[in-house]
């Protein structure tokens, strides 16, 4: 038994398909930025990566968000995004946990 109405995406680092408000929207803006997108909400291009370092950093190593936003990302981006991403990891875990405190 599968539940149904979940939207599910795909981590580009570990490609384990799961629910969106599990994921951490990475986004490239149309003026080439690229951002941590936590409304899931910003025009352009995303990819979905789990709401954890160890899924960054696998998408660091092989270089993902590259072949996800089919464009390069420089080592530097890289490094600034995974700065950004310790940043939110932690309001994205508390988020999630204010969703199931609603259930
Ligand atoms: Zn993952």
């Amino acid at each position: 038994m599968k539940p149904r109405k979940i939207p599910l995406r795909k981590c580009v680092a570990c490609q384990e398909m799961k629910a969106k408000k599990e994921l951490i929207r990475v986004v490239k803006t149309p003026s080439d930025e690229l951002l941590i997108d936590l409304s899931g909400k910003k025009a352009g291009r995303g990819a979905y990566l789990c709401g954890k370092q160890s899924c960054f950093k696998l998408a660091k190593k092989s270089r993902a968000l590259d072949r996800a936003l089919k464009s390069p990302v420089s080592p530097d981006i890289y490094d600034a995004l995974e700065q950004d991403f310790i940043k939110v990891e932690d309001e994205f875990i508390a988020g999630k946990e204010t969703l199931v405190d609603d259930e």
